[in-house]
């Protein structure tokens, strides 16, 4: 089988600092992730991490860098392993396969992935949209034994025993293991998902509430 490992060895660690750089600060000025004071100086380099430019804080009188109060801060792991590792899993590649592809041990890579994800859903969890809003709704099932990859049935070469967790028609609700999904789509651009437990009323006005910006409330 073709791979790709250890494509990571051909990043520059330096490239991959100006490029979470970039990143991090690309919609709001350098500032001290502990206390966002704007009073900021540079403050030399890291010797172990090519690249990563330290900064000391007026503010709080502590340093700081460009990956402190992220999941790449305490890593012993270069940059280039993460961001390949953020890149196969945006192609919705295996735990496996990544560690496959970066070298490093399935254990690690699962808790990689885990951490990933994890922080991409928790990113400006308490974010809200403004202007002219829409939302959608829709149930997601909460596991997909049984089904093939592309959906639909899976070609089993024999009759099929009808374990699969059977499904009511209709809407969905937290208990029945299908969850109402809420999307808060901004025209300006921003996007809020929640998950709620059904799809009352209620329940709906709650999440609008928190999701969109009263004063520019009204939906499509
Ligand atoms: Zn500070």
């Amino acid at each position: 089988m073709l791979t790709l490992s250890h494509v990571h060895q051909l990043f520059s660690p330096e490239t991959c600092q100006t490029y979470i750089h970039a990143l991090r600060w690309k919609d709001r000025p350098l500032q001290c992730p502990r206390c966002q004071s704007q009073d900021v100086d540079p403050w030399g380099n890291y010797h172990y991490r090519p690249g990563c430019k330290r900064y000391w804080c007026n503010g709080c009188q502590r340093t700081f860098n460009d990956l402190t109060d992220t999941l790449l801060h305490q890593s012993k792991r270069s940059l280039p392993y993460w961001i390949l590792a953020t890149f196969l899993l945006c192609l919705s590649c295996s735990s496996r396969r990544i560690a496959r592809e970066l070298g490093v041990h399935g254990r690690t890579s699962y808790r990689w992935c885990w951490w990933l994800r994890n922080t991409a859903v928790s990113y400006e969890t308490g974010r809200q949209v403004e202007g002219t809003v829409e939302a959608d709704d829709l149930y997601h099932t909460a596991g997909q034994k049984g089904q093939a990859r592309q959906g639909g049935k899976k070609a089993l070469g024999r009759r099929a025993r009808g374990r699969r967790k059977k499904r009511e028609p209709g809407r969905g609700h937290y208990d029945k293991d299908r969850p109402a999904i809420i999307v808060w789509v901004s025209r300006q651009g921003a996007v809020v998902i929640h998950a709620t437990k059904d799809f009352t009323v209620q329940t709906v006005q709650k999440a609008a509430d928190l999701a969109v910006q009263p004063m520019f409330k009204g939906s499509a």
